[in-house]
């Protein structure tokens, strides 16, 4: 039995140990770094009566606990069923590496009837999932001021970071910016708009290389 198989295994008896257990849905999912199970979980919607306690969640939210991280570079999600669209973007999230899954997203729907395909298409066709209503007002940008100039620091994920992939300032495809290091390197005299008004490309042109922690 290759790797695969035997973690994708593992993900599939975490699905029976949660339904056996009434935790939720029949979902798995193991995540394994060097060949280590770093964490594992399986739907836990009913126990916790959280509709996002998905197992691949779950196991995202286990592997980044016991090693102190929100960073999965280079680890890899098998998970008993083709993950959902909110799962896909936990994944992405956590910049994990690879996904194996075992069942389809239709194979899933064939028996058990759940809803991913509506969403993905949806998502795909530009739609709201839910109806969203835009307001401002005075002040509703404060708290990114106040994060930024309390030396917030900014998360890019690996997509951000893939041109320097092999740099050694970089730790696993992921950078930690801090906002005053952004700031006063681009734009030292620069008003508060103007500076946030920097976009995603300029971030990447010009922090490729340097401060990530
Ligand atoms: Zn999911």
């Amino acid at each position: 039995m290759d790797s695969d198989e035997r973690f994708l295994k593992m993900a599939v008896d975490e699905a029976f140990e949660g339904i056996r257990a009434g935790h939720g849905g029949p979902f798995g999912c193991v995540i394994v770094r060097d060949g280590d199970v770093v964490g594992r979980g399986h739907n836990r919607v009913l126990t916790e009566s959280d509709p996002t306690a998905h197992g691949e969640v779950v196991a995202i939210r286990d592997a980044c606990s016991r090693m102190k991280t929100f960073d999965l570079s280079g680890c890899t999600l098998y998970t008993s069923s083709e993950p959902c669209p909110m799962c896909r973007a936990a994944i992405a999230w956590a910049n994990v590496g690879r996904v194996v899954f075992a069942a389809s997203m239709k194979e899933t729907e064939d028996v058990l009837g759940f809803r991913d395909q509506k969403m993905i298409d949806a998502l795909r066709n530009g739609e709201d999932l839910t109806p969203s209503d835009r307001v401002t007002f005075d002040g509703y940008l404060e708290p990114f001021y106040e994060y930024r100039d309390r030396d917030g620091v900014i998360y890019r994920g690996f997509e951000d970071s893939n041109s320097s992939r092999n740099s050694p300032s970089t730790v696993s495809g992921c950078f930690l910016i801090s906002h005053s290091q952004i700031t006063s390197t681009l734009h030292p005299s620069d008003s508060r708009s103007s500076r946030l008004r920097l976009s995603r490309s300029t971030f990447r042109s010009n922090f490729a290389f340097q401060n990530s922690v």
